[in-house]
């Protein structure tokens, strides 16, 4: 029995990995949850699955749950967060919280000596080397990697040596707008901007996917995750999103995994791993139904996000932390309708030539980049 600790249960992958959970009672337990604002969801949780540990983002919710679960262990706030990740009896800690509150409970799970299913995208874009310190100090913590791009390369990796590795293919569905022109997207709306080809996810994230951002700080994870340098990460076009990415070795033997595109694969295996379980869930992946994978090379030009993840992974120091804080600032604020689609790239270009980058020695550092870039952002665009 695998005792598990969710951080983000409400939320998309947060919800999947209750469902592959709920579907395997026998494999895992859940010990604790934490949710930010969804109380009412969070209550069905604590309901359904009786966690020992629940954290909620506010006060006011803390103290609702209090008088509703009396014998819970309870936490709030992003403290909370923290103080349950640091506690001792549980196996895999989940991050599927967004934001750099993440990487906060990422270190401690690290120090702690834990297994983290990693689905926090700040960690390793932002904190990748602080990170990778980390892991060399405390040599029983582990990260699986649960975004389904790095769960198909740490799948495959095992067929070599990280050594042997010649290149890293990470795959890209190509988002909404794969295809468009500069002038095409000068005007679209959230409602089109929102409607992935293949991938039903948060609101955030289906941004980042078409603007291609969301490639790029998988390009950036995937160098701290794997550690092979820049150049050496293709990223591919592949509409189908049936194969989620792939590692070609110095023979030129390229292995790569397929799957259907669902969250639940990557986070059953990442809960499972090093053994796989019989999938509870889903049927064989049709692949004669599907009958045909294509592949294309992103186009650079309009879609920028790559461009700018490659620049801000060479420079590496704090520069990660300025592509993320700056894309997550110009998502919000086109999707409360204060900017233009393309303004977002112009914000991320902006805030990536104003910074002057800074050596992370410990996560305040992460913090205060992380504010100043967001700060310089709101007062500039509003
Ligand atoms: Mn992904």
């Amino acid at each position: 029995m695998k005792k598990i600790i969710i951080l983000g249960s409400t939320g998309s992958i947060g919800t999947n990995a209750l469902e592959v959970i709920r579907n395997a009672k026998d494999k895992f337990q859940v010990i604790g949850i934490s949710g930010y604002k969804n109380y009412e969801l969070l209550v069905e949780q604590i309901e359904e699955f009786k966690p020992q540990y629940v954290c909620i983002g506010t006060e006011d919710g803390y103290k609702s749950l209090k008088d509703k679960f009396p014998l819970l262990e309870l936490f709030y706030g992003e403290k909370g967060l923290v103080e349950l990740s640091q506690i001792k009896d549980y196996d895999i800690l989940l991050t599927a919280v967004s934001g750099a509150v993440g990487i906060d409970a990422t270190v401690e799970g690290i120090k702690n000596e834990k297994t983290i299913a990693l689905a926090n995208k700040e960690t390793m874009v932002a904190a990748g080397e602080y990170i990778n310190q980390l892991l060399k100090k405390y040599k029983n913590a582990k990260i699986i990697p649960v975004d389904s791009e790095h769960s198909a390369i740490f799948q495959s990796i095992q067929a070599g040596k990280i050594d042997e590795i010649e290149n890293l293919i990470i795959t890209a569905s190509g988002g909404t707008f794969r295809g468009k022109k500069k002038e095409e997207l000068q005007n679209v709306t959230i409602d089109q901007a929102l409607k992935h080809p293949t991938w039903k996810m948060g609101k955030k994230i289906t941004i980042d996917s078409s603007t291609l951002v969301n490639k790029g700080l998988e390009v950036i994870e995937a160098h701290g995750l794997f550690g092979i340098c820049y150049d050496n990460i293709k990223v591919l076009i592949h509409p189908q999103s049936i194969i989620h990415s792939m590692v070609e070795f110095k023979d030129k033997n390229i292995i790569a995994q397929l799957g259907i595109h669902d969250m639940k694969l990557p986070i059953q295996y990442a809960f499972t791993y090093p053994d796989r379980m019989a999938n509870p869930i889903f049927n064989s992946l049709d692949l004669v139904k599907i009958s045909s994978l294509t592949f294309e090379q992103p186009d650079n030009d309009v879609f920028r996000g790559l461009e700018f993840a490659y620049i801000a992974g060479k420079i590496g120091e704090t520069m990660p932390v300025v592509l993320n804080a700056a894309n997550e600032v110009a998502v919000d604020l086109f999707l409360n309708k204060k900017i233009s689609f393309l303004t977002i790239y112009e914000i991320i270009e902006k805030s990536i030539n104003r910074h002057k980058i800074q050596k992370i020695t410990d996560i305040d550092i992460i913090k205060a980049v992380d504010k100043e870039t967001r700060e310089w952002i709101k007062s500039n665009y509003k």
